[in-house]
């Protein structure tokens, strides 16, 4: 069975926002071309077109590209990754970006989801986050969508410094009242190496304490359920039917292709990620190198590993039948001492032979999954691996930063 999913990463934006630390490159469109040359040359290393049934430009930013340069990337896609029908091609956008014949030429190319990186509708909030949208583009954006007739989602984070909770729910109310179909919602993560950091270690920005954040995201499912949204992943809420199919299949454990800059693949078995440097990927690819970083074979117990914390993401959690099956090992056993102190913390609980997190889990998800793979001795050099998982499967709207060992170990 090949991958039914795959994933394209666009890796340029106009100004890189404070808090980033994606693969991508700012002010350089004269990359644009050699960019174009160089995914057609990546994707055709497939041999022959791969059908997928879900389709993801992520970024950076997509919506960079000119119309010209759009479309050449799109017909290179749908030459390489045919979308089946029925399936999703979602493309993130940043609002500003959005306009009618954007819309028309993503529509006619078979895009059937836009994921809006809206962020905030405070002024305050865009303004320290260095976006150059406001509210009324972002309401725009979607009246947009909306008319084309595709779905669309919406990105917001949370814990941006001097944040109240009435500020976060006066965001969560706004993006309600746009009626969106998917709306993720992160904490602010704090990455080194960002201008971000760098202002926290002089002094100059103050993250908002652990208790306001937890109060936040507790504030997002309680909102985002009472709206009618069904809180789905830890970090992801939909409206019934409307859930992200292509991120569902990471957290599932699906294999898929990729291709771009700093973009992971896993397929028979191996993982493997590109190059993050987005000129050190040209140049591999220009000079007929395998633009690969880093390759690695997943055993049985890694893969079963693996699995077990990308599932639990989900709030349905992991059915340990399920799990036979698609890992060929039992789930009881593989949770190990560690994992029955979590169920003895209750912040895992078995149902009916569904492991899930419980909500105090949900508040620390990031930490139960280091604990669960620590447990594992190819993981015993530190929960670091858990979170070098590539930023494109753990998605920027899938971070909470709510996660901190510390906290956990508090508790155990
Ligand atoms: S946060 Fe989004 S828009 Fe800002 S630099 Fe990163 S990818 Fe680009």
């Amino acid at each position: 069975m090949l991958p039914q999913s795959a994933y394209l990463h666009v890796p340029f934006c106009t100004h890189r926002c404070g808090y980033c630390n994606f693969t991508l490159v700012s002010g350089r469109p004269d990359l644009v071309g050699p960019f174009l040359d160089a995914i057609e040359r990546e994707l055709s290393q497939l041999g022959t077109p791969r059908p997928v049934r879900t389709l993801f430009f992520g970024g950076g930013t997509p919506t960079y590209l000119p119309p010209a340069a759009l479309e050449r990337f799109l017909a290179i896609v749908q030459r390489w990754h045919p979308l089946e029908p029925g399936g999703e091609w979602s493309v993130e956008a940043n609002p500003l970006d959005v306009t009618p014949s954007l819309i028309a030429q993503l529509a006619a190319a078979g895009v059937t989801r836009i994921s809006l990186g809206a962020q905030s509708f405070s002024p305050r909030k865009l303004k320290l986050l260095e976006r150059d949208h406001s509210a009324e583009v972002i309401s725009q954006a979607v009246s947009m969508v909306r008319t084309a007739e595709l779905q669309v989602a919406l990105d917001l984070i949370f814990g941006v410094p001097d944040e109240t909770l009435e500020e976060w729910q006066a965001d969560l109310e706004r993006a309600i009242a746009l009626a969106p179909d998917h709306v993720s919602t992160y904490g602010l993560t704090w990455e080194h190496g960002t201008s971000y950091w760098t202002r926290r270690e002089h002094g100059e920005l103050t993250p908002v304490d652990e208790e306001t954040e937890r109060a936040m995201y507790l504030a997002a499912i309680a909102t985002l359920t009472a709206a009618g949204f069904e809180h789905y992943e830890v970090s992801n809420f939909a409206r019934p039917g409307f859930r992200c199919r292509h991120n569902e299949a990471y957290w599932l454990g699906e294999e898929y292709y990729a291709a771009g800059p700093g973009a992971a693949r896993y397929f028979d078995g191996e993982r493997s990620v590109n190059h993050r440097s987005t000129t050190t990927w040209l140049q591999r690819i220009e000079r007929g190198e395998s633009p690969i970083a880093e390759r690695e074979t997943l055993s049985k117990d890694d893969r079963a590993r693996e699995l077990l914390v990308f599932g639990l993401r989900r709030l349905e959690g992991v059915s340990a039948a399920w799990f036979l099956a698609k890992s060929g090992m039992e789930l009881r056993p593989l949770l190990g001492e560690r994992g029955q102190r979590l169920l003895e913390h209750e912040l895992l609980r078995w149902d009916n032979e569904q492991l899930s997190l419980t909500q105090s889990g949900l508040m620390i998800a990031d930490a139960i999954c280091a604990e669960l793979l620590r447990e594992y001795p190819r993981f015993q050099s530190s929960a670091r691996k858990y979170f070098k998982f590539p930023a494109q499967l753990m998605s920027k709207s899938s971070v909470v930063n709510l996660g901190r060992l510390r906290f956990l170990y508090r508790i155990s």
